[in-house]
């Protein structure tokens, strides 16, 4: 656990003795701008801790007829739109939205469908902003993407939740009216790592205002963004003779002179979006343009994309179902070798494959959504997870997408069309569909971040004993409040308390399942304690050891949604038996996944791999790259 003091000092609580100075000072910035408290119960983060909280799941929650009815309506009047005024092969052809499409979305008031109605916003529910988005990413990747890098990581969402009242007045109005807005975090050289920032904020000697100096790279709708937020470095805080670096977030207009778009990005896929390097030359920007106050910048970039990540399983969603609609169709329709290839059994297994991924990627997105529209939830673990999951989820079901229409597949959407086929666009899908897992956190960083989260607990009681350099005092203290602890939590982990507990009400099927997680659970936080145990300081650099916890974790996640949301469909429609048979299909794929990953922990190639990794990057296999012609020349 990382601590505030009382007189508001962040005190760091892991051993960075043996870290390089840059990669302490990373650890310091990330760990001294994550949400520190656990207000709400969290149930993926429970099932970290071997506490199975299935009441906080359970009944799955369904979208009230109200707030349902909000969302059928716009996504009525928005699909006719959409087949109306947008190609999407044409757009992604011309990297252009059409301005017509652009001015829809604002008739519409799809710039501000997140913002509360006081403001003249949609005030939509999460449910309700990602039901569209989904809709959207199903037809068009680049259109889903200018809607959601304004509405989830953009000014939009920040300024809803920390923006002064006077901020909110200002702004907020301005995206009904078809304002669009930008995120810039990322530099040349700050990926996900933000403590490398260069750009710049100093303050005038009056405090009135700041000037930003600085690059800032894919940053998208940049080029067209009437209104963005910017992260820069302000000047350190000094305490205790250290220098405490701070990252502050700015409000910047385009009319502010000196923002100046040096190149347009382009990209494998997603290729209509607006994404540009932009570079800051002395920008004046008012002080009171800072959003929640200086040095508050990454914490309000962290959790704004608490939420703000489940757009992006939603975006997965709606590409997934039109995945099932090619599938579908093509399995039928194209026969080989005296059968439809739907019903040859290496494809039928991908069929099987992609229906109940599907069906988990749902449950999991719905859950995450509505548990935001709730509240009194933390969804900070169910937000990584889901976006974690679906992103990876997705990728694989594009590629057997692609791999089920074979050559079809490859070939793109005009060319199929200028010979007389139908234009089904699995290539430009797949093109669109891989960022996912590199944007707002890539898969490594997602287990990295969920890795710390789901450690929480644990580092909250045993961290202190582990730092040599505190006094022996308050070692000693930390030691007896841990033995307190672990005395009575470690022999609860063996308890099968799944023996309790028999789910009877999701039927025998599911029954099983549910009980599994919960008995995972337990399995899941005892081997978590004894490789804390085992590595002690050095478990942060097992990456692999973390990331298969945190993969296990995700699994039991989605096998619980996926049980939940099947129970539902089945109470409502009891003789339908589908939900049913695609949860238990996901849950006896994800076991043997969840057993492979424990398996792993112990029979693993973990230190051959590292060895081998240090053996190439030292130069050790340049004799490999012979004969071919270099496109990276050192
Ligand atoms: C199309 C597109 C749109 C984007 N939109 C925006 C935007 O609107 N605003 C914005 O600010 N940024 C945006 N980005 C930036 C995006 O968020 C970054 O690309 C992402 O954060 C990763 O940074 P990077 O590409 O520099 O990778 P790096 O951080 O350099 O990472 C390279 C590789 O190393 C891995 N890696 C890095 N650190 C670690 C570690 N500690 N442990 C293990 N593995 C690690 C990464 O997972 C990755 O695989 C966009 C990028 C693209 C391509």
């Amino acid at each position: 656990m990382s601590t505030e003091t009382k007189d508001g000092d962040f005190e760091l609580k892991i051993d960075t003795s043996k870290m390089s100075t840059e990669k302490a000072q990373a650890m310091h910035m990330a760990e001294s701008n994550r949400e520190l408290k656990w207000e709400n119960p969290s149930f993926a983060g429970g099932l970290f801790m071997g506490r199975f909280l299935p009441d906080l799941i359970v009944p799955y929650p369904e979208q009230n007829p109200e707030d349902k009815a909000v969302g059928d309506k716009l996504l009525a009047e928005l699909g006719p739109f959409l087949k109306a005024n947008l190609d999407p092969d044409e757009v992604d052809r011309t990297r252009e939205l059409p301005k017509k499409v652009l001015d829809g979305f604002t008739k519409m008031k799809l710039w501000a469908m997140k913002i509360p109605k006081e403001y003249n916003g949609l005030g939509l529910s999460q449910v309700n902003y990602n039901r569209i988005v989904s809709l959207v990413a199903s037809y068009c990747g680049s259109t889903a993407v200018w809607l959601s890098a304004h509405q989830s990581i953009g000014v939009p969402q920040p300024l809803k939740m920390f923006g002064t009242d006077a901020q909110k007045k200002k702004w907020l109005p301005r995206f009904a009216e078809g304002a669009i807005s930008a995120f810039a975090l990322t530099e040349p050289d700050v990926g996900s790592d933000p403590a490398k920032m260069t750009t710049s904020a100093t303050p005038s000697p009056d405090g009135s205002h700041y000037i930003l100096n600085g690059l800032k790279l894919w940053c998208t709708n940049g080029p067209v963004a009437d209104i963005m937020v910017v992260m820069a470095k302000t000047p350190p805080l000094l305490k205790k003779g250290r220098e405490i670096p701070q990252i502050t977030a700015f409000v910047l207009e385009k009319e502010m002179p000196g923002i100046e778009l040096v190149h347009r990005c382009d990209f494998m896929g997603i290729r209509a979006i607006q994404n540009g390097l932009i570079r800051f030359n002395n920008v004046k920007v008012p002080a009171e343009n800072i959003i929640l106050g200086p040095g508050k910048g990454l914490k309000l970039a962290l959790s704004t994309l608490n939420t703000g990540r489940l757009t992006l399983p939603a975006a997965a969603v709606g590409m997934g179902k039109q995945c099932l609609n090619i599938v579908r169709n093509w399995g039928n329709e194209r026969v080989q070798w005296g059968l439809p290839i739907g019903k040859h059994e290496a494809i039928s297994s991908k069929l099987a494959f992609l229906t109940s991924t599907q069906f988990a990627m749902e449950a999991v997105t719905w859950l995450t959504s509505a548990m935001a529209d709730k509240g009194g939830r933390d969804i900070r673990i169910e937000a990584a997870m889901a976006k974690l999951f679906c992103s990876e989820a997705a990728w694989r079901m594009i590629d057997e997408t692609m791999q089920i229409r074979g050559g079809r597949g490859y070939e793109t959407a005009e060319s199929l069309k200028g010979r007389g086929e139908k234009p089904v666009p699995v290539e430009r899908m797949m093109r669109d569909c891989r960022i996912n897992r590199i944007i707002e956190g890539t898969s490594e960083i997602m287990h990295l971040f969920l890795a710390r989260e789901a450690l929480d607990p644990h580092m909250e009681v045993a961290a202190e004993l582990m730092l040599k350099h505190l006094p022996l005092g308050r070692r000693l203290k930390a030691g007896i409040k841990m033995a307190n602890f672990y005395s009575k939590w470690y022999p609860q982990q063996w308890i099968n308390s799944s023996l309790f507990h028999v789910y009877s009400d999701f039927g025998p099927k599911l029954a099983r399942h549910m009980n599994y997680v919960d008995r995972t659970s337990h399995q899941l936080a005892r081997n978590i304690f004894h490789s804390m145990g085992m590595y002690q300081n050095t478990l942060e650099r097992r990456q692999m050891i973390l990331g298969r916890y945190v993969d296990v974790g995700t699994e039991l996640f989605a096998m619980a949604a996926t049980c939940a949301r099947a129970k539902l469909l089945t109470d409502k429609e009891p003789g339908n038996p589908h939900p049913a048979h695609l949860a238990n299909f996901f849950c006896k794929e994800a076991i043997r996944r969840i057993e492979s990953l424990f398996a792993a922990q112990n029979d693993n190639d973990d230190s051959q791999a590292n060895k081998i990794a240090k053996g190439l990057l030292g130069g050790d296999y340049r004799w490999m790259e012979n004969d071919i012609l270099k496109c990276y020349e050192n």
